[in-house]
């Protein structure tokens, strides 16, 4: 009976672990944390993130999309908080169209909870992978409590253990493979925003928040027990930088010049500044994902990105999707299906990696510019003139099911033409014909 292991039950790995126990596979499951169900852990990178479309595509499939709702909050736009502390919404898309702030925690039980009621699957935890035999599927782990070492043999094995992956550092071994890791200059710190004493939120739980402010900017997504979680996207070095501000004197002196509304929100800033971790942002490139019929990376392990378009963990999700979908005309050649997958991916998610990256600019500095909210405003009167013709860039990432690539390419030619239609006199009044807006843009 073939036999399955999956490393690291992180959120990819749990989601895949279903898919996988679906169609009737038996699974083991490695995960070097404790179980988060019963020990109190922090869950990963980020406190809480947003989910999108193609997250929800990939719940949904196997199942899992009702009991995640129950633990998701709507975010119908961007709230921006400007320097003199007044606020904006930028809806994200159309009515009715929202992303969702979930807790990471959350998330992950959840889906560990669901795919542990397979009989077929297993969860393994203090089970840290230390190597991998890539011949003969031999794996060996690390008990990270007792120090205890046990070995196990798999025919097929799931790489899904984030973006410091102990089995892509296998293949790094093989020949051609390739491998890239680049970080940005840039880390974050995450603050917590708490609720009211009546548990009710301090800012609209239904937005994302951002302060823009150029080279870096704060942002925050509610929770369900009505606290926020602010994130602080920063350079490591230079004037303002976390290097820079270290001492209590200076975080608050940098704090009333830079996001004074936040000092009301976060009173015990310096003792949580300088409590909690900064952490560093990682892109990784590889390929091939796959080694034989044996090996397969997913998700982080596979493409790493920046968290900037909030899409590491819905390409993750996808990634199970589409694999999913590959193995409905299965046909039993594991090595075929991994490198159609590997294929037919890669071009995906080396787009949205690029794509992560642009949108840093856009969300620390351009959401505050007049010129972006009326090309905002433009595009969304054009895609309701023609919604066929022009779905913005922003809303087939994150609305949609297009292939990334395909999302870059027909967004770098939107960007063309708006930069054109930006380039004429008066055009923040001609817009609003839309005959004007007809033949400048839709019949040209
Ligand atoms: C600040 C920040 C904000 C983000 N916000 C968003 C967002 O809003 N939306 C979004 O879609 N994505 C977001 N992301 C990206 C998202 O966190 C990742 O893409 C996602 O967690 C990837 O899931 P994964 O399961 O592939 O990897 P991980 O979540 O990293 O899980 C890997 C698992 O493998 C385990 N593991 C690692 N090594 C071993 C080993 N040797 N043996 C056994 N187990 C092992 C780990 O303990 C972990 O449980 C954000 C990331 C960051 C850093």
């Amino acid at each position: 009976m073939e036999k399955q292991a999956i490393i690291g039950g992180g959120l990819v790995g749990s989601l895949l672990g279903v898919y996988l126990a679906k169609r009737g596979y038996n699974i083991d499951v490695y995960e070097r944390r404790p179980d988060m169900r019963k020990e109190q852990i922090q869950a990963g990178r980020s406190i809480n993130l947003a989910l999108s479309e193609r997250g929800w595509l990939g719940l949904e499939r196997a199942g899992l999309a009702d009991a995640i709702r129950k633990i998701a909050i709507p975010m119908k736009g961007r709230m921006i908080h400007d320097l003199s502390g007044n606020t904006s919404l930028q809806p994200y898309g159309k009515e009715g169209q929202a992303i969702y702030s979930v807790s990471r925690g959350e998330l992950n039980k959840t889906l560990m909870s669901e795919a542990e009621k397979f009989p077929g699957l297993t969860f393994h935890f203090n089970q840290r992978c230390t190597n991998s035999n890539l011949d003969s599927g031999e794996l060996s782990f690390e008990n990270t409590q007792t120090k205890e070492t046990i070995s196990q043999k798999y025919d097929r094995i799931f790489g899904t253990d984030g973006a410091f992956s102990e089995i892509r550092h296998r293949l790094q071994f093989t020949d051609r493979f390739d491998y890239s890791q680049t970080y940005l200059k840039d880390g974050y710190k995450e603050l917590n925003i708490a609720a009211n004493p009546d548990g009710s939120h301090k800012l609209d739980p239904n937005a994302l928040h951002i302060w823009p402010r150029g080279r870096f900017m704060l942002i925050a997504l509610a929770n369900l027990d009505g606290s926020f979680t602010s994130t602080l996207f920063f350079p490591f070095d230079g004037e303002n930088s976390f290097s820079a501000i270290d001492t209590p004197t200076k975080l608050r002196a940098f704090f009333e010049k830079t996001f004074p509304d936040i000092l009301q929100l976060i009173p015990d800033l310096e003792e949580q500044y300088f409590r909690n971790p900064t952490s560093s942002l990682v892109i990784i490139r590889c390929f091939p994902w796959s080694h034989k019929d044996k090996y397969l990376l997913l998700g982080d392990a596979a493409h790493g990105i920046v968290p900037f378009y909030g899409q590491g963990m819905n390409s993750g999700f996808e990634d199970c999707r589409i694999l999913d979908e590959m193995m409905t005309d299965f046909d039993g050649n594991w090595q075929k299906l991994f490198q159609k997958f590997e294929t037919e991916r890669k071009p995906n998610t080396d787009a949205i990696a690029e794509l992560a990256l642009n949108n840093y600019i856009e969300m620390r500095d351009l959401v505050a510019q007049p010129e972006f909210i009326l090309r905002k405003k433009i595009e969304a009167r054009l895609s309701q003139l023609a919604p066929d013709k022009w779905i913005p860039l922003y809303s087939m990432v994150t609305f949609s099911h297009i292939p990334y690539k395909t999302a870059l390419d027909e967004g770098r030619r939107q960007e063309a033409i708006m930069k054109n239609l930006l380039l004429i006199p008066n055009i923040e009044n001609l817009w609003q014909d839309d005959d004007f807006l007809r033949k400048q843009v839709l019949e040209g």
